[in-house]
């Protein structure tokens, strides 16, 4: 039975790829609400015109798609309390605003973008607030007819939220505890815009409130707002449906200094974003985990393990294991640094532990894409039984398995040449003869019969085995020989030794 108590909201603002810190999030909110039954709610906070960039937010719905974190209402799916997309509600947010002012908790500021940039280079650091508010142009201190008078012409205005002065402002995060900020060091947020949108500011809580939003996670960047977000909550006379807060830890750079940014992942050869961004705006791609060869499962499970850890050594668990076993006590205050080798170990360990099904789909996908065509699925799957230990990304299948969709063009003569003899010639050409007549084609029998052949022929295995693998991949690589040559089939192994020995003996 859904609970209704618990109600979690991702709240992205398109405005570029989503960094694997978004995912985080996403993937933190939907583990939580699984685990109590809630609904997980996505919600598109486009409300700044000027950030908006085309695709980004179809990038954000494919990306949960990709992670399997589907939300329960969306822009997308819709829901009772639609619609998700703020650009949409933009008519709801006046009346908010103006009941603010009414109760002399914000204010009607009149100045000019130009007035603002010529206070800002007179004040150093100036902050629109209790030290500077009487200064500006706004309904605090111009007389009230003068107010009304600029209402009444339809004068450019914005709304401020009035930060009081002198207060303490607290809240229980449930993850950091008690906090605490001084609102003297908080300036007066703009909460409604000239053209009428809301600011961030009073749409999240405002939809935090409509949409009964029961808890809400987002990322420790947030922190600094929280302050404003508390004060409207009771201002607007909701304090008793605020929801619960949780910051979420940073995930930091490798060293672990700093925020882990987009330009560290540039830097140090290694993706930020959950999937490849192309921006509109910059023209710039950015290149993703999914492109470069992750698997969802392994992008999760990487994730879940920054900052959180069910208190035992277990490193490896499934979403449906993540929900059953997540805890918002369990994760930790501090950042977490990012490690892509670690990241990689993930994906090594999902490729060894994913079923046939999904194997094959996902590195046909990467075969095709290199030219290759897979027509027999079951011969796929033979393939990548044989690599799979050795894939760490997904796109490593065209590296360590390439020879099995085509005939190497160049052999590693250089290991074969210098030691090659007549004896061996007319090794491999009995070998030849003996493989057409063998019946049962399997990795056992033919190994076993080589080995026969090389006793009667006076040879060590040394003296037949690499040029053998170099004859059926070209170079000394590759899985078992003889499972190779057993997926291979008879036709094409036998193919192979002869275009090997003709290389080998020119
Ligand atoms: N729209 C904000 C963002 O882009 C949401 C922050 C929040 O969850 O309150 O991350």
């Amino acid at each position: 039975m859904l609970n209704p108590n618990v109600r979690v909201r991702f709240a992205p603002s398109p405005t570029g790829g989503l960094h694997l810190g978004g995912v985080r999030t996403v993937l933190f909110n939907y583990l939580f609400a699984k685990k109590h039954n809630g609904t997980f709610i996505l919600r598109i906070e486009d409300t700044d015109q000027n950030r908006y960039v085309e695709g980004a937010e179809e990038y954000i719905i494919e990306c949960l798609k990709w992670c399997g974190l589907n939300a329960d209402e969306s822009p997308v799916v819709g829901g009772p309390f639609a619609p998700y997309r703020q650009s949409e509600r933009k008519a709801l947010y006046r009346e908010y605003a103006e009941k603010l002012v009414m109760h002399g908790h914000a204010y009607y500021a009149f100045d000019t973008p130009e007035e603002l940039e010529q206070k800002r280079k007179d004040v150093p650091n100036f902050q629109y607030g209790m030290a500077h508010r009487n200064e500006m142009r706004n309904s605090l201190s111009l007389p009230e007819h003068e107010v009304d008078q600029l209402l009444d012409a339809g004068t450019p205005h914005v709304i401020r939220i009035k930060m009081p002065e002198d207060e303490t402002i607290s809240f229980n995060d449930m993850i950091r505890g008690y906090v605490s900020f001084d609102t003297n060091t908080v300036d007066d947020k703009v909460l409604l815009k000239a053209d009428g949108m809301p600011t961030y500011h009073l749409a999240v809580v405002v939809d935090d409130f409509l949409m009964q939003i029961s808890h809400a996670f987002r990322g420790e960047e947030w922190l600094p707002s929280a302050p404003v977000h508390m004060l409207l909550w009771e201002y607007l006379g909701w304090k008793d449906s605020m929801p619960q807060w949780a910051h979420l830890p940073l995930i930091l750079k490798p060293d672990g200094h700093g925020k882990l940014s987009k330009r560290d992942g540039a830097r140090l050869g290694f993706p930020v974003y959950a999937m490849t961004w192309d921006d509109a705006k910059s023209g710039e791609q950015t290149e993703g985990f999914r492109e470069i060869g992750f698997l969802p499962e392994a992008f999760i499970n990487l994730l879940a393990m920054l900052g959180w850890n069910d208190g035992t050594d277990q490193e490896i668990f499934s979403l449906d294991e993540l929900v059953e076993k997540f805890s918002m006590e369990r994760i930790s205050k501090a950042g977490a640094k990012f490690d892509f080798e670690k990241a990689k170990w993930y994906n090594a360990e999902w490729i060894k532990k994913l079923d046939a099904e999904r194997l094959i789909k996902e590195t046909k996908a990467v075969l095709t894409a290199k030219g290759v065509t897979v027509t027999d699925n079951s011969y796929l799957q033979t393939v990548t039984e044989l690599v799979k230990d050795r894939l760490v990304l997904l796109t490593d299948i065209y590296e360590h398995a390439w020879y099995f969709f085509k005939q190497p063009d160049e052999y590693d003569l250089n290991s074969v040449k210098p030691k090659w003899n007549e004896a061996k010639t007319e090794f491999f050409q009995t070998l030849i003869t003996q493989l057409q007549q063998t019946a049962d084609w399997n990795a056992v029998d033919l190994e076993n019969s080589f080995k026969v052949l090389l006793t009667e022929k006076g040879l060590k295995p040394g003296d037949a085995m690499l040029p053998f693998r170099i004859m059926l991949v070209g170079g000394k690589f590759g899985p078992h020989v003889f499972d190779i040559a057993a997926a291979l089939g008879k036709d094409e192994v036998i193919a192979r030794i002869e275009k090997g020995l003709t290389a080998f003996t020119a």
